[in-house]
């Protein structure tokens, strides 16, 4: 039985006070019992405040991208030592909006993968396809080709110690949710892709899914067999909807 998971992508939102009121928020909701686990990733200037928020909780925190050198002269990059200073346990790699506006290639992506899995870090590899990949007919193959690109890289056990989330990027920030049948069904294809190296890992392997995720469409989404939670973008700012997503785990 695989635990539910929901994790709040806040991308670049947020201040000092906003923040503190959405984690004391969350940290309350949660502290009254939420049987998923509970992740967020900050913007990384506020990782210490929400360490400072959340330590002895039962949320957990982590990073939004993660650079794939250890250390050295790159200028504005956060290594996987630095997130794990933090006491992050959690880092989001290849997010779509670090593919699309960041140029992150599928081998970056499978670098900065290897170098959060090999430092300690739980990798949440985010893929998914276009609305003209999904038009055309290519989503399992834009989906296989992302995921092979981290598999062949890190090898199947490094995968085993990560979490993917399926994000069709038509439908992130759109409030365009792909159907529970159609998440579903790219989730069916993810696991099965990768029983094909290995049944076990497979079976154990968290999938999230991205996309427009609120709380009158998460019940629907996380009853699905192969969903296993989601990672919220938008819904993840503001605390009751949050933990309205939370509590449909
Ligand atoms: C995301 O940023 O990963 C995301 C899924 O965003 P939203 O929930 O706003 O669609």
């Amino acid at each position: 039985m695989r635990q539910t998971l929901v994790a709040g992508n806040w991308k670049m939102n947020g201040s000092l006070d906003a923040n503190r009121q959405l984690l004391n928020g969350i940290k309350a909701g949660v502290a009254e019992g939420v049987s998923a686990k509970v992740v967020v990733c900050p913007p990384a200037i506020y990782i210490p405040q929400a360490a400072s928020l959340l330590n002895g909780s039962h949320v957990s925190w982590g990073g939004q991208n993660l650079s794939q050198e250890k250390s050295g002269a790159f200028t504005g990059e956060i290594s996987a030592d630095m997130l794990l200073d933090q006491q992050c346990e959690y880092v989001i790699v290849g997010h779509s909006e670090r593919r699309a506006l960041y140029g992150e290639s599928d081998e970056l992506v499978a670098q900065k993968y290897g170098a959060a899995q090999a430092a300690g870090l739980i990798p949440l590899l985010c893929v998914g396809e276009l609305l003209e990949e999904r038009e055309a007919g290519n989503t399992e193959s834009v989906v296989a080709r992302q995921l092979d690109a981290v598999i062949d890289k890190v090898g199947i056990a490094a995968i085993a110690e990560g979490i993917i989330a399926y994000e069709p990027v038509w439908a992130i920030g759109t409030g365009k949710t792909a159907s529970p049948q159609q998440a579903q069904d790219v989730h069916a294809f993810i696991r099965r892709r990768v029983a094909e190296k290995d049944a076990g890992v497979a079976e154990k392997l968290q999938i999230l899914y991205g996309g427009s995720v609120k709380p009158d469409n998460a019940v629907e989404l996380f009853a699905m067999t192969d969903i296993d939670g989601g990672l919220i973008g938008g819904a993840s700012l503001d605390a009751e909807g949050f933990l309205a997503i939370c509590r449909a785990g």
